[in-house]
């Protein structure tokens, strides 16, 4: 299912035919459908829509091009309008210094007031930037939007303010120019973590390729997913999944937070068997509580046994690998782990996983590698620093006794036993992975590679 962030569908573009159009978004799997209000009046209307038609919920606030329609009273209207239950915003507002319909002092007083606003209800922002992004983000620090989040929605800045805005908490959306020739939105948001991506029409404006230049509807952001998916790596399935899963997070729609023992990405199939690590590591997202993975909660309440985790695999055909991973150390349940993967192996799983620290020998005491024999075809041990000194700072072990070297002293004997051995490092600021990429290639003789920071899956 899809989730359209952002339509209009309460301007007169749409007084002919609305409720048609709100189905066809439905027969085109938009099962949501966000329509934030561009003044008073128009707030209204999309309550009064969303009132109507369970899949639209609605979003309240006054667009920068209609900042002079902003009066002592819209304060309060504004409140009041917020307290409904299904406005899951408040938006649009910003900053639009092209079309300059406002003057600018008066556009940024009526955002910075909405700011606060969402603030005071603790809803998300819906926010609209046009040739203003470096301002609308230093308004969004100043005013520490951080708390409540939002989307900078058909998102036209630079890789680098798209990266700002991720850390402030804010999603990018991103509609039917992806499918632009230009193809500049393209590239940008398919190097962009598809975690803090959304998508959107932002109907009936920028209709998508082929029905540019015409009315545009909830209904074409298929066109939008399919072109985010076209180059990879993530499938049209994953970009369903992740894109509403980020806007269910966001607006608190439903339950996005079902948690996932077996979840995929790509054409493999990932293991969340448990939560627990021999790690705290630094720059885990785990450590600052998010157990989130592209579009999957992966918060246990408790570790599932091994029936549990056959039964959220399913049938295991249809993947191309399935991988011990999640957001937890596997073989701290080395028993249950390879239970599952005898039992994968006896339903003619070809490519078992593992990603692992590499400290199961270092905890258990013993050397269990040859007991993962015939089990798991390619391990991957996530090494991370080139030295003891950096990996007790940055990965910092639970346990006393020398870790670093125990991981190492894993890596060399499994790969006894197991065809496939790579050793990984995140990509951090300071640290030299080129280091890392010698000790594994020279010293340790197996594969490499460098995962992007803070980007599980
Ligand atoms: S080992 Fe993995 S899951 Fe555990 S703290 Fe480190 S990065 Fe997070
Ligand atoms: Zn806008
Ligand atoms: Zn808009």
């Amino acid at each position: 299912m899809l989730i359209d962030t952002h339509a209009h569908l309460d301007l007169p573009q749409f007084d002919r035919d609305r409720d048609e159009v709100i189905r066809r978004a439905l027969d085109n799997g938009v099962g949501l459908i966000i329509n934030p209000g561009i003044h008073v009046e128009s707030s209204r209307a999309a309550i009064r829509l969303a009132e109507k038609h369970e899949s639209v919920y609605a979003a309240v606030g006054v667009h920068a091009h209609d900042a002079a329609t902003y009066t002592d009273t819209t304060i309060d209207e504004l409140v009041r309008l917020a307290e409904h239950p299904k406005v899951v915003a408040i938006g649009e507002c910003g900053l639009d210094f092209y079309r300059d319909y406002a003057p600018h002092d008066l556009q940024r007083s009526v955002f910075r007031e909405q700011i606060r606003l969402a603030k005071a209800v603790k809803k998300p922002l819906i926010v609209h930037s046009r040739g203003a992004e470096a301002e609308v983000l230093r308004m969004l620090v100043e005013e520490r939007a951080k708390s409540v989040r939002g989307i900078l929605h058909c998102f036209g800045g630079t890789l680098e303010e798209a990266k700002q805005a991720r850390a402030l908490g804010f999603h990018v959306g991103f509609g039917g120019t992806l499918t632009y020739p230009k193809a500049d939105r393209l590239a940008l948001a398919t190097s962009f973590v598809i975690d803090s991506i959304v998508i959107e029409t932002d109907a009936p404006y920028l209709a998508p390729v082929p029905h540019r230049g015409r009315r545009n509807e909830p209904a074409f952001l298929r066109y939008s997913a399919e072109k985010l998916a076209e180059p990879g790596p993530f499938t049209l399935d994953d970009v369903h999944r992740i894109t509403s899963h980020n806007a269910r997070r966001l607006f608190r729609i439903g339950d996005p937070d079902m948690t996932r023992i077996a979840y995929n990405i790509r054409n493999s199939l990932y293991l969340n068997i448990t939560n627990r690590c021999t790690l705290s590591c630094t720059f885990c997202p785990k450590t600052h509580g998010e157990y989130s993975v592209k579009g999957h909660n992966l918060k246990l309440e408790r570790e599932p046994t091994v029936d549990e985790i056959m039964e959220s695999i399913g049938n295991p055909g249809r993947w191309r690998e399935i991988v011990f991973c999640g957001y937890g150390e596997s073989t701290l349940r080395l028993d249950a782990m390879k239970e599952v993967a005898r039992r994968l192996k006896a339903l003619g799983v070809k490519r078992i996983r593992l990603d692992t620290d590499g400290l199961a020998n270092f905890v258990y005491g013993r050397d269990v590698t040859p007991e993962l024999e015939g089990l798991v075809d390619a391990v991957s041990v996530s090494l991370n620093t080139p030295d003891e000194e950096s990996y007790n700072r940055i990965c910092r072990p639970g346990r006393p006794g020398n870790a670093y070297e125990g991981a190492k002293e894993f890596i060399r004997r499994v790969k006894r036993v197991v065809p496939e051995v790579t050793v990984t490092a995140v990509g951090l600021p300071n640290l030299d992975a080129e280091a890392v990429r010698r000790m594994a290639e020279e010293e340790l003789g197996v594969r490499f590679r460098c995962r992007e920071y803070n980007i599980v899956g």
